[in-house]
């Protein structure tokens, strides 16, 4: 039987980072709204050596999160600022960039996933109870005049005015709503595991651009610090396969003994990694945010960053549309799809572009990409709008 429900504005597929902080962002506002997620969130455990899965979080993020209202709430023992970077070519190229204040104000923070998360659904279940439900998907939509009509999986049926897909990279909404996506594989996988240092890392995110790959070495809190190794897919796998010592082993020979000895003190987890992009992000009273909307590869540490950017956007757009035109409104989603297309291609671009040229063998290569970053380290302006467009 179905159970009709009072109307929405605004339905959000997919509860995860960037769906939720939307949904709260848009409820605080008075806006009618509820989330959906076809799974209950997990009650994160935080481990004592820190969560495998980490995110470097840009300073425009956590001011996204501090509107949803999940960043406060965030254990602050387990947050890392980032007070440096240092990226190293796989010849003489070397390339350094600090915060615009000095080493007080940090580049941005390195946040674990599940802290994050869970922070975000602790405030959820205290301002907003009726806000999430879990355990549902989506099995019919159906346009209603001046509305969608959406059957959910345990039979009941909600009229809203906009459904917005945040269900991830492999969205079924999307292809639900007829947009087509384009897959295109890195030939990558990333092989992430935490590491305790013999060492001081001192904040500083590092990176190293090794024959055909990518290592970065994130500070956690302590003497630890969190690995993402975008290795050729047979290599992550020789990886994943070797005891954590071998592991370890491996590693200092590519990073060298700048942060002292290397022990491994979380199981590693590994992430096909993929560069998605879509025909459109919106069709009639539907529109992508987050992962659902793209892929990018993780060197510049960017997906997530991209993904609160879309849901910051989306939310100011439907929240200043002023009186008359409702959430669906195709111009109001027009606007967000201009507005969110550009940076978004940008950083794929760049990324994939880095990624490309770094796995390019070539003798001319070589020499080109470290001198193109030696060149940069020279160019004080540059890296200024580098640190700054990072953090928009
Ligand atoms: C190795 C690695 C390192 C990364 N590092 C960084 C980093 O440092 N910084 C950064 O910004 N990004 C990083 N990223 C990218 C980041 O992980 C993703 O961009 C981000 O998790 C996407 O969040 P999302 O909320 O859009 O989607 P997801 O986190 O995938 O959430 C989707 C949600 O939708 C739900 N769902 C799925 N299907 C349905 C359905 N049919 N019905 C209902 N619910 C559904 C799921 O249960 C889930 O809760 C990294 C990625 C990788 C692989």
């Amino acid at each position: 039987m179905i159970r009709r429900t009072p109307p929405l504005e605004v339905m959000i597929v997919g509860a995860g980072i960037t769906g939720l902080a939307l949904g709260l962002v848009l409820h605080q506002k008075g806006v009618r709204v509820k989330v959906i997620d076809r799974q209950p969130l997990p009650e994160f455990v935080a481990p004592p050596e820190f969560d495998q899965r980490i995110y470097a979080m840009s300073l425009a993020s956590e001011g996204f999160l501090r509107r949803a209202g999940g960043w406060q709430d965030m254990d602050r023992t387990r947050i890392q600022p980032i007070l440096g970077m240092n990226v190293q070519g796989d010849r003489d190229g070397r390339l350094s960039l600090a915060p615009d204040g000095g080493q007080t104000s940090p580049m941005g923070w390195i946040v674990e996933a599940g802290t994050m998360l869970s922070a975000l659904h602790r405030h959820q279940k205290r301002v907003a109870p009726e806000l999430l439900e879990t355990g549902v998907t989506v099995s019919a939509v159906h346009e209603k005049e001046g509305g969608l009509e959406v059957h959910l999986s345990h039979g009941q049926c909600w009229q809203t005015r906009l459904v917005v897909a945040a269900d991830g990279l492999h969205s079924t909404l999307r292809e639900r709503f007829g947009i087509p996506a384009y897959f295109s594989p890195y030939g990558h996988r990333a092989v992430v595991a935490n590491y305790r240092i013999g060492g001081h890392h001192g904040g500083v995110a590092r990176q190293w651009f090794v024959p055909g790959e990518v290592i970065a070495l994130l500070p956690l809190p302590g003497q630890r610090v969190s690995l993402v190794w975008s290795a050729q897919s047979d290599h992550a796998q020789a990886l994943l396969a070797m005891s954590p010592e071998q592991r370890a082993h491996a590693l200092q020979q590519q990073v060298g003994y700048e942060l002292g000895l290397l022990e491994e003190i979380s199981v590693p987890a590994d992430f096909e990694l993929r560069r998605m992009n879509v025909a459109r992000w919106i069709a009639s009273r539907f529109a992508l945010v987050g992962d659902a909307a793209h892929g990018v590869h993780p060197m510049a540490g960017q997906g997530l960053n991209l993904g609160l950017q879309d849901a910051a956007c989306l939310a100011d757009t439907l929240l200043e549309r002023g009186p008359g035109p409702d959430c669906g409104d195709r111009s109001l989603l027009r606007r967000y799809e201009r507005a969110r297309r550009e940076p978004v291609a940008v950083m794929q671009g760049l990324t994939g572009g880095l990624a490309h040229l770094f796995s390019a063998s070539r003798s001319q290569w070589g020499w080109a990409r470290n001198w193109g970053m030696n060149r940069l380290e020279r160019c004080s302006w540059l890296k200024h709008e580098l640190v700054r467009y990072a953090n928009r």
